[in-house]
């Protein structure tokens, strides 16, 4: 763990180098067009540097390169042995520049740089090691056939793949995507989200230095209208996956359609049910699980408790310690340790919570937050707020804020509450806290969602598959799960 102060990551973010241009081919390389976009600090407003824009050209010699790649074999074809040996390299070098990495991240997005350092860079680093110790350990089939014939089923690399990324966690969507399908033996273009591209150019430049060939690993930064189009649209990108919202999700789907019905998987919104029944007995834990499930990193978690459903009979007790909580989850600036949450990623995403704040002050109880804040008179920061007695069929209890935004429905029965929570367009995760194991599983069972924790939140680890049902998309990422996406 880190234990760097905030003048020292103050220090640090000074000296930092930013890698800024398309990699493609195992190199950096200046878009064909020579445009350039800006990457802006949300938490100072400040630029921090200017990145390469890549378009429709950029996107076809990416897809090239990795396509000559895929077909020379030295990737593709190596043994799995030999490609773990390279993974597990690159997720040694990520643990060396965890620093970096966390800052990159940090500066990009407004994170909080000490999460990105002990969870999201350590994490990166984690789920590289873990999809190259699998790939050693697969075994193909012999089908039972009958005497005389032989017939194997074997597990294949699909060829190109493109990878499409968010920016709420830059670096461990780029590393889900990224880890199975490098292990698998694929090629991979990674278009990283236009608000968030410097952790990902810098994984591509370790992963040569840990070995992964030329081509193999490409990195093309721009905008998802012009560079994540153009690969959804390529003739020769084998698959997308895609990891981001609904809307753009459908979008993905057309492009396969218009062009060469290429596998898309999409892991897409969500508006997470969080149930806590009266028959819970440590509702301390469920406080401060519920209040971490829809402020960590701002409620920019596509699988942020952002619905809470409470019994009523404990709903007061339950929202006046939250509420606390709350309190004291006040946003600060993300460098500094003390800080106990970030900045938005940016003013469009800050304008849009801010819309959704006003529209749940017209029809529910408003009971902390609620504010933008600035911090040094600047920033895109929002209280961690808390709406009371919404009615679920208000916009603030149906659709995605992503932000650090929550909706309280009370229940009276559990059929009640399992009606209420699945009465949503996304299924991607859910939470149950009771002490009534049959309650438990009854409820899991009956939630129509990806993951469902029990007295916990957002239970997510490398080895259970993660992903949705519903309009939260379809396909696994982590687990043995992940690696269906991208073999054949
Ligand atoms: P977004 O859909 O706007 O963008 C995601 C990616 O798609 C970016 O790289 C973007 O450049 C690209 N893109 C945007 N418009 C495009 C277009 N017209 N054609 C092709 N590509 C395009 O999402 P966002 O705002 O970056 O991220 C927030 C969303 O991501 C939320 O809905 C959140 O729930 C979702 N998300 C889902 C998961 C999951 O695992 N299910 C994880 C993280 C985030």
């Amino acid at each position: 763990m880190s234990e760097l102060s905030f003048d020292e990551w103050k220090k640090l973010s000074n000296k930092i180098s930013f890698r800024n241009k398309a990699f493609i081919n195992g190199k950096f390389v200046d878009s064909i067009s020579k445009k350039t976009f800006q990457t802006i600090n949300p938490s100072t407003e400040e630029i921090i540097t200017t990145i390469t824009e890549c378009n429709d050209k950029d996107i076809d010699i990416a897809v090239k390169a990795a396509r000559a790649s895929y077909e020379k074999g030295h990737w593709s074809k190596m043994p799995p042995a030999e490609r773990k040996a390279i993974l597990l390299k690159l997720a040694e070098l990520i643990r060396s520049n965890l620093e970096e990495f966390a800052l990159l991240d940090s500066l990009d997005m407004g994170k909080l740089v000490q999460d990105a350092v002990t969870i999201d860079a350590p994490g990166s680093a984690m789920f590289f090691q873990w999809h190259a110790e699998a790939i050693d350990k697969m075994y193909d089939e012999i089908a039972p056939t009958g005497p005389g014939d032989l017939a194997m089923i074997t597990r294949e690399p699909l060829g190109v793949i493109g990878a499409v990324v968010p920016w709420n966690f830059p670096l461990d969507m780029a590393t889900w995507k990224a880890s199975a399908a490098l292990a698998a033996g694929n090629s991979l273009v990674l278009k990283p989200a236009e608000q968030s591209p410097l952790s990902s150019l810098r994984l591509a430049e370790l992963a040569i230095e840990a070995g992964i060939p030329e081509g193999v690993f490409n990195v093309v930064p721009g905008y998802g209208e012009v560079a994540g189009k153009a690969l959804g649209l390529h003739p020769d990108v084998d698959c997308i996956a895609f990891t981001g919202s609904t809307a753009v999700g459908k979008l993905f789907q057309q492009y396969a359609g218009q062009s060469n019905m290429k596998q898309v998987w999409l892991e897409t919104g969500g508006k997470s049910p969080n149930l806590i029944f009266a028959d819970c007995n440590d509702l301390e834990s469920a406080v401060n699980m519920s209040a971490f499930g829809i402020f960590f990193n701002q409620g920019e978690v596509c699988s942020a408790n952002s619905r809470l459903l409470v019994e009523r009979n404990i709903q007061e007790e339950f929202i006046s310690r939250l509420t606390e909580k709350a309190k004291q989850t006040q946003p600060g600036n993300p460098l500094d340790p003390n800080s106990r949450m970030g900045a938005i990623v940016n003013e469009e995403q800050t304008q849009k919570i801010i819309s959704y704040i006003a529209q749940g002050k017209k029809t529910a109880d408003l009971v902390v937050g609620g504010e933008r804040v600035l911090i040094n008179n600047k920033g895109c920061f929002i209280q961690p707020t808390i709406f009371n007695n919404v009615n679920p069929s208000d916009a603030i209890a149906k659709e995605e804020i992503f932000g650090p935004i929550l909706s309280v429905i009370p229940f009276d029965t559990e059929e009640e509450a399992l009606t209420i929570a699945n009465d949503s367009e996304y299924g991607l995760a859910a939470s149950v806290w009771t002490d009534n194991l049959s309650r438990a599983l009854r409820v899991s069972d009956n939630l129509n969602a990806g993951t469902v924790s029990v007295n916990t939140v957002d239970a997510l680890s490398t080895v259970t598959p993660f992903g949705g049902v519903k309009q939260s998309g379809y396909g696994k990422d982590l687990s043995l799960h992940s690696f269906n996406k991208y073999t054949t």
